[in-house]
């Protein structure tokens, strides 16, 4: 790829960063005045989201320099929660960056519901994805508005069960201003669980059938934790989920587990078979899981694990 480096860097952090919402990703080229890298193909079709099965096959893409992946197949079913799991600079975070389509596979295929994501128009494929993280970019606008730009044509009403359902309406309707208030430059006047939920519930409001989910790795407090967490399972109900697992208690609850090492996928499966082997994801989850759990939660906190 010849892409300017940093310029494209930038970009694809901004666009994975925002609401991902056609507002969202216009705003932003508004803001840095830059074309979108990819465009539709002449004939591109609409996606037309079925089940919401998510597909690899033999993928791989490099950034420039290196191979990002490296021939990645793996299939997240439908409906499902499938884990991504892998050391820092595995490429989980690619394979988000693939499906939203800030970038195009150099080989392989990614594929919704059999419609490889090459032949559909980018608005359509966006509108079915919601990608929600810790660090979700909040405009400095009132708190209605940044819940908005999950669906902008939504009713206050809406905005406002989405709120509920998020956990978030009983702090806003306690700020200030209520839904008027302002969440300050990049929500800086909300607490991190409280941004979190925000995003929550503008994924609620967005209703779309796929979900990138990239966990938190700093700690919350417990009692927004717990909120997050009830928020994010009410969220992931009925929708195809990816998530970037930063907590044991996710990989444990996952359908699947995909185990990521050097761009592509080297053991795959649940918690339990995983675990019961000596491989990698063993490995990992001593080292990752558990080290980061006992330093994130007080003792005594965690769920213990199955026999
Ligand atoms: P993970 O999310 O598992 O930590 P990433 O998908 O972020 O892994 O990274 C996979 C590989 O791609 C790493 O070698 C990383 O350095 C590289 N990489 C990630 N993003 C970029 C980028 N925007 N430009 C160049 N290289 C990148
Ligand atoms: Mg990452």
């Amino acid at each position: 790829l010849l892409l300017a480096y940093d310029p494209a860097k930038r970009l694809a952090r901004l666009q994975v960063n925002l609401t991902n919402s056609l507002v969202g990703v216009r705003l932003m080229y508004d803001l840095i005045d830059e074309e979108p890298e990819l465009k539709d193909a002449a004939d591109a079709r609409p996606l037309g989201v079925t089940a919401g099965e998510v597909r690899f096959e033999d993928v791989s893409f490099s950034y420039g320099e290196g191979s990002a992946l490296n021939g990645l197949t793996f299939v997240a079913e439908a409906g499902r929660t499938t884990a991504l799991v892998g050391a820092s600079g595995a490429g989980k975070s690619t394979v988000f960056a693939l499906i939203e389509r800030f970038y195009d596979p150099a080989s392989g295929r990614i594929a919704i519901d059999g419609q490889a994501l090459s032949g559909v128009s980018l608005a359509s494929l966006r509108r079915s994805i919601a990608y929600v993280s810790q660090d979700t970019f909040l405009f400095d606008l009132s708190v209605r508005d940044n819940i908005r730009l999950g669906r902008p044509e939504a009713s206050d009403e809406e905005v406002m069960q989405a709120a509920r359902d998020a956990n978030a309406h009983d702090f806003i309707t306690a700020m200030p201003k209520g839904y008027d208030s302002s969440v300050g430059e990049g929500g800086d006047q909300l607490s991190g669980g409280q941004r979190q939920r925000i995003a929550i519930a503008r994924a609620m409001l967005r209703n779309a059938p796929i979900l990138l989910l990239d966990e938190a790795t700093s700690a919350l407090d417990a009692e927004s934790e717990a909120k997050v967490q009830a928020a994010l399972e009410r969220l992931m109900q009925g929708r195809t989920t990816l998530v970037i697992a930063h907590r044991l208690s996710t990989v444990m609850h996952a359908d699947k587990i995909v185990v990521m090492d050097r761009g592509r996928c080297v053991e795959e499966g649940t918690h339990v078979a995983l675990n019961a082997r000596d491989g990698i994801y063993r490995r990992l989850c001593d080292l990752q899981f558990r080290a980061g759990q006992r330093e994130a939660a007080p003792a005594g906190a965690d769920p213990v694990e199955p026999g």
